[in-house]
């Protein structure tokens, strides 16, 4: 039997195992907030890799404020080395958000049914994870050499930015061009979808200062709730509009996310709605803005631009003082077009669903922006099983056909990347 028969039959013949990996990943509740249960992820992964003849590190995120005693940052790579050929590294995030309401399952309780697993994380991206062991796994199996080696990663915080995680690998050059080839992040993006980036985040805070005055004599007062209302106004009459005019030539999914965004995520100003009330002028106001902006867009121009309108509104705004404060950024990134980690992957996907790969890009951010800036590895892509829709979602699960296949793709295209260019 040829090689990549081998391989793909080693993958189906492991089914049971993978989705039973995937559901033990599942039982360990790494809800972030606050970091649960990384320790306990992290060795479950690296023993499991250990008892498969990787050599595994662990890295814990010292000096960085999260890493606590109560919830250490423990961050693990596990490496399987053959010959000279290219590093591929495979990342996956350990941590998932919280399970929120609505479910009809048990979060954590990794329940298989009807060809799917269900859980919080299992799509984003525990079953991930699991694909990308067990691509390594079906490799080893069908007796292959490995022209290069393998990595794989589980990393801590990607939901709350991936400081304490990927970006720290990449700082302390533990991922690093030079030493790590490609890079593929097995997000929950379909099995026929390559993501080759993101746009960008710009999330900043507006303060709106007024002055204090009696409720029954508001006219005394300068409200910073107007002033801030004001301001809305403008984003949603001004800058929406122009925002929407904007179109990337990058293929973000969906289609809506193609265009420049605002959103509010959070507005307080006066008194506590829920406290007990006395008649006053409200002389703060904040809001935190979450602005995704386009490549073509670039950041400058960006900040440049809410400024501007912070200024203009300013100027009759009754008296009202207005405050920008930049909370993040994050620059967006794309994949060159001729990365060899694309047309491995492109390679892949026909050969086993028969079909051609779609490429898109995320409306979010993942890791892949602390593998491209930090670590300055260009050919990082996301690739996955899993909807993307699902992610965060009550009721999460993951199909284990899709689970099988993305293992099968990803087991082809790692043994392609690490011969490449030989
Ligand atoms: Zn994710």
């Amino acid at each position: 039997m040829h090689s990549v028969d081998r391989i793909l039959t080693e993958v189906d013949r492991a089914e049971d195992e993978i989705v039973q990996f995937t559901a033990d990943l599942v039982r360990i509740p790494t809800v972030n907030p606050p970091g649960e249960e990384y320790e306990a992820c992290a060795h479950f992964l690296g023993d499991f890799l250990k008892r498969r003849a990787f050599e595994v590190e662990y890295i814990a995120a010292e000096g960085r404020p999260e890493h606590t005693a109560k919830h250490p940052r423990v961050n693990v790579i596990g490496s399987r080395r053959g010959g000279p050929g290219k590093v591929v590294h495979l990342n996956g995030h350990i941590d998932v958000v919280p399970a929120g309401g609505g479910w009809t399952v048990e979060p954590f309780g990794g329940l298989v049914r009807d060809g799917k697993i269900y859980g919080r994380g299992v799509c984003d991206m525990k079953a991930g994870i699991a694909a990308a062991v067990f691509a390594a796994e079906a490799i080893e199996r069908a007796g292959v050499k490995l022209p290069g080696t393998i990595e794989i990663s589980g990393t801590v915080d990607e939901e709350s930015g991936g400081f304490a995680g990927v970006a720290h690998l990449a700082e302390r050059g533990r991922i690093a061009k030079g030493r790590t080839d490609f890079v593929i992040i097995p997000e929950p993006l379909n099995v026929d979808r390559i993501c080759v980036g993101h746009r960008g985040v710009y999330w900043f805070e507006v303060t709106a200062r007024g002055r204090i005055g009696h409720g029954s004599m508001p006219f005394l007062g300068v409200s910073a709730i107007d002033g801030m209302g004001r301001l809305l106004q403008a984003v949603r009459e001004e800058l929406m509009p122009t925002l929407a005019s904007r179109r990337t030539d990058v293929p973000v999914v969906p289609a809506g996310a193609r265009h420049a965004t605002i959103n509010v995520n959070g507005i307080e100003g006066g008194q506590p709605v829920d406290g007990i009330q006395t008649p006053c002028v409200a002389d703060l106001c904040r809001a935190v803005f979450d602005r995704r902006f386009l490549i073509e867009e670039g950041f400058d121009a960006t900040k440049q631009e809410i400024a501007d309108l912070v200024e203009r509104v300013m100027a009759h705004a009754n008296g009202v003082r207005f405050d920008v404060r930049d909370l993040m950024v994050v620059h967006p990134v794309r994949t060159p077009g001729d990365s060899p980690v694309i047309a491995a992957l492109e390679h892949s996907i026909l050969s086993v669903l028969g079909r051609p790969a779609e490429l898109i890009a995320s409306p979010g951010t993942y890791d892949h922006k602390h593998i491209t800036r930090i670590a300055g590895i260009p050919h990082c892509v996301a690739y996955g099983p899993g909807e993307l829709e699902l992610a965060h979602q009550p009721d999460e699960f993951c199909r284990i056909d899709d689970i099988v296949t993305a293992t099968k793709v990803l087991a082809l295209a790692t043994l392609d990347l690490m011969g490449a260019g030989r």
